[in-house]
């Protein structure tokens, strides 16, 4: 396994935005990642684990360690053993949906067209609507980023809720994950395929489909809030956005908030990482002094 230096982040985001990485390398094995992890703390280096690069903002100046980006590509489906499907960290969301389909295996198609790999997807615990990755992981393969020794650990040593996962404390990165999926019957699989191509057909009409992390900020927690519509509290942070009328409007340099979301923010080749800073700022500042409320990033801020 080779590690490289100095070398550009910006083609591997979904912003197409940021700088180097001062060390970068992709394990392909567990051995490698293991080694991975000796080097870093051999040369007392900070790690960053990168996956696809969908939900995360890098720095202008890049990132000062080691850039892991898991090429573990593994991926087996055991229909014998409660149908328990397993892929490396580095496996596309929509690559693990396909191969369960192609098996009669439904639950992960609501997650169609979620753009990233198997890592940023339980680091984050994706979610569609009201489905959660975390209703269908069972298991999971994770290596310690100090002694870089591998544990099965189950489902709840994630500690998954909205936006959460223990791998956010960023002291273990995943390796394989497992999903505990249903069987069905090859016309409930036509079903669900049909299902699969029409989120895909509305995601891409409804959303920007690059130079974006999709949304930005996350929603409130109830107790974050006070507007109430119909009893229940306003959580949905697009809510207050949309209201605020930046949608196709706001923009600094060559960032700006998307004019199909307001959630959203995409970038042109112009762009830089502190434009999309200063017009996130410019944003919350919004929101701070119509709503008193400050949103929060969902997107992952690297090297800042
Ligand atoms: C157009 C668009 C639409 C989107 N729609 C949705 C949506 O509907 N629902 C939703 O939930 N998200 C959505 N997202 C966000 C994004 O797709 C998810 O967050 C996805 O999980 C990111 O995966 P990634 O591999 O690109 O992670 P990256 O962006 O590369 O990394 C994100 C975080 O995960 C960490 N990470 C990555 N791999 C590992 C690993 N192996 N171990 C530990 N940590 C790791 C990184 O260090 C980083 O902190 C959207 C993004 C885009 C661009």
């Amino acid at each position: 396994m080779i590690i490289e230096e100095n070398i550009s982040l910006k083609n591997k985001n979904w912003f197409k935005t940021g700088g180097n990485s001062k060390y970068f390398c992709q394990p392909q094995t567990t051995q490698d990642f293991v080694k991975t992890i000796e080097f870093a703390n051999k040369n007392n280096l900070d790690i960053f684990v990168l996956g696809n690069g969908a939900n995360l903002l890098i720095s202008d100046a890049g990132f000062n360690g080691l850039t892991i980006n898991p090429k573990l590509l593994n991926l087996t489906v055991n229909k014998t053993n409660n149908n328990i499907v397993t892929a490396g960290a580095g496996v596309e969301i929509q690559d693990l949906i396909n191969v369960c389909l192609d098996n009669n295996l439904l639950g992960l198609e609501d997650f169609s067209n979620i753009p990233g790999s198997i890592g940023g997807a339980v680091y984050i615990n994706i979610h569609f609507f009201e489905k959660f990755l975390s209703n269908y992981l069972i298991s999971a393969e994770i290596i310690n980023n100090r002694t870089g020794k591998i544990k099965t650990v189950e489902k709840d040593w994630f500690n998954f809720s909205y936006d959460k996962s223990k791998l956010q404390k960023k002291e273990h990165f995943l390796i394989t994950a497992s999903f505990k999926l249903t069987k069905s019957s090859d016309l409930e699989t036509a079903y669900a395929k049909g299902r699969r191509d029409e989120i895909i057909r509305y995601r891409q009409r409804q959303y920007p489909t690059k130079n974006t992390c999709g949304s930005f900020f996350r929603n409130f927690y109830p107790e974050e809030v006070n507007l109430e519509i119909n009893g229940k509290k306003m959580i949905f942070v697009a809510y207050y956005l949309d209201k605020l009328g930046i949608k196709g409007n706001l923009k600094v340099g060559g960032a700006q908030v998307s004019f199909q979301h307001a959630n959203m923010i995409v970038t042109d080749e112009t762009a830089t990482s502190a434009d999309i800073i200063n017009l996130v700022k410019k944003i919350q500042e919004q929101m701070l002094s119509t709503y008193q409320i400050t949103p929060i990033p969902e997107c992952q801020l690297i090297g800042f």
